[in-house]
């Protein structure tokens, strides 16, 4: 049904662990060769080595996204190894709590420089060689908590991932003239390296308060990444497609319990 992606270079930022780790396995699976991009060298070639074992070709690659000089030596690179970045996940991102009164300046600048000023440094070193590719694609991994959700001890995480979406709005403006798409994936509760650190009260709770009863897959929303950047999705641009198993629709604990009595 979807024409194939195979041959175009997909950089998956964050592509160690977690959702960016499904996205990087799942385009490699798509044929497409894979640049996984992390600050630790020996978890992103974890991943390049479960890609080539699957038959796919990838390579990892060592960035702190925040960091203007390292990103554009990392899409250099990239450019290097596979000739061409026809494909941009910008998915790198912490999510460490702290609650107003407690949260520091450098707490806040820390959420927002690794998610939303990462967000336009990517871009930014891949721009030239996404315009290049005729048909660039740029796919933020956002939340729905900010853009559509809240959370105590999230403001500067909720700050980040809904400024991801102001950033995409004007950039799918400003890049359609180059064919280049830019959207994002807004998960609800993955279940991921970094959700599991938050320990099995808080997994049961959010499971509880989805209506699917379940927290997604990083697969659940490598599929909508996979969607965004194949050339079926050509026409789709500054759009976030939620992915998070109804956890949004219910307005009240009440409406779960009815849902529950069947
Ligand atoms: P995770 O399992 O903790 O993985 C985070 C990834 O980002 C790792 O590969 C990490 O590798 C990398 N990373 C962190 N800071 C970086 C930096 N400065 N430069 C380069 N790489 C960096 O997290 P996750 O749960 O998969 O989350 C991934 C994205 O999904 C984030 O943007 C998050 O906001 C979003 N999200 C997650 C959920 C969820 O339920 N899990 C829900 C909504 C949205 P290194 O530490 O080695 O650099």
């Amino acid at each position: 049904m979807f024409a194939s992606l195979a041959g175009r270079t997909v950089i998956v930022t964050g592509g160690s662990k977690g959702i960016g780790r499904g996205i990087a396995l799942r385009f490699g699976r798509a044929g497409c060769k894979v640049a996984v991009v992390s600050r630790t060298l020996a978890d992103a070639e974890k991943v390049v080595a479960e890609i080539a074992a699957a038959g796919g070709t990838a390579a990892a690659f060592v960035a702190d996204v925040s960091d203007e000089a390292a990103t554009k030596a990392m899409a250099k690179a990239v450019l290097e190894r596979f000739g061409s970045i026809d494909i941009l996940c910008a998915n790198a991102g912490i999510f460490p709590a702290a609650k107003l009164g407690k949260m520091t300046l450098a707490d806040f600048d820390h959420v927002i420089h690794t998610n939303l000023r990462s967000t336009f440094l990517s871009v930014d070193a891949c721009l030239p060689a996404l315009k290049a590719s005729g048909h660039g694609r740029i796919v933020l991994t956002s939340s729905i908590t900010g853009p559509i959700t809240g959370y105590p001890g999230w403001s500067h995480y909720g700050a980040s991932k809904a400024g991801q979406l102001g950033f995409m709005r004007t950039a799918a403006i400003e890049l359609a003239p180059s064919n280049i798409t830019v959207n994002a994936v807004g998960p609800g509760n993955i279940r991921t390296e970094g959700l599991d650190g938050l320990g099995p009260e808080y997994i049961a709770k959010m499971e509880a308060s989805v209506p699917m009863k379940r927290l997604g897959t990083v697969e659940d929303i490598a599929n909508a990444a996979l969607f965004f950047a194949s050339d079926e999705a050509a026409y789709v641009t500054g759009q976030m497609i939620v992915v998070d198993g109804g956890q949004i629709l219910p307005e009240s604990l009440g409406a779960l319990e009815e849902m529950d009595a069947g």
